[in-house]
């Protein structure tokens, strides 16, 4: 897996740009999602006051949220015949610290309980807060399980609750599979000590595929159902599907 982060600026995250004596811009500062916490955030880019050539611009800049650095660096068009003044072609930043997780934004298919518990998840993940991250992945674990459409009511623990849906039709023996890990690392989370911190690779790991559950409990089931009406609609009038 790569380590760090590099985007490329987008003209219209500009706020403000200078121009230097010779003729090259640079924007003052840009508003971009950190590359390091994932919170939308204003960098200072000073690039012109600092290093440059009439062909590079760089400078680096700390996110106001996490405080970690990010590098910005503008290139300019090589050609002779530059006309006065000259924006840079492109500009890319780079965080060595950039694993934040660019979470899903989920619709009313899931309840507003499970999505307050995998934002918070998301969160404290991307503030480096590994435990925090795996706490919350095994609320949402369990708000999956709890919330799903076809659950039977009653109390039960998470165990029961990832058991029943395994001996309904609701998932295949890789999902239980997958569940039981995320609760393992949610566990492991819970009961930590400084020998068994979990580690940045681990909380991804459990941040991607409780995503991934909510996605298969709550979005497809919502998808399916939409094309199957599509295709109802579609279907001239007295044809069964099997046909
Ligand atoms: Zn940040």
């Amino acid at each position: 897996m790569q380590e760090g982060f590099l985007g490329e600026i987008d003209r219209k995250a500009w706020a403000g740009s200078s121009q230097s004596a010779s003729g090259e811009i640079f924007p003052d500062k840009v508003r971009i999602q950190c590359p390091s916490c994932g919170s939308m955030a204003v960098f200072h880019t000073n690039a012109l006051s600092h290093k440059r050539t009439d062909m590079l611009a760089v400078c680096r800049s700390g996110c106001p949220g996490c405080q970690n650095l990010v590098s910005f660096c503008g290139f300019y068009p090589s050609d002779t015949s530059k006309q006065s003044p000259q924006e840079p072609s492109l500009i890319v930043y780079h965080c060595e610290h950039g694993h934040a997780h660019n979470a899903k934004q989920f619709g009313d298919e899931v309840p507003e309980r499970l999505k307050r518990a995998f934002d918070s998840a998301v969160m404290a993940y991307n503030n480096q807060n590994y435990v925090a991250a795996m706490v919350m992945v095994r609320r949402s674990l369990e708000g999956i399980f709890k919330l799903r459409p076809s659950v039977q009511p009653g109390t039960k623990n998470l165990v029961n609750l990832i058991q029943e849906a395994s001996d309904g039709s609701d998932m295949s023996g890789q999902l239980e599979r997958l569940a039981h890990a995320i609760r393992d690392g949610g566990n492991l989370a819970a009961h930590f000590d400084l020998e068994t911190d979990p580690d940045r690779m681990t909380a991804q790991y459990l941040v991607e595929l409780v995503e991934y559950l909510i996605e298969y409990f709550f979005v497809l089931p919502t998808h399916i159902e939409k094309l199957e009406g599509l295709l109802d609609k579609a279907r001239p009038v007295g044809a069964s599907p099997s046909e």
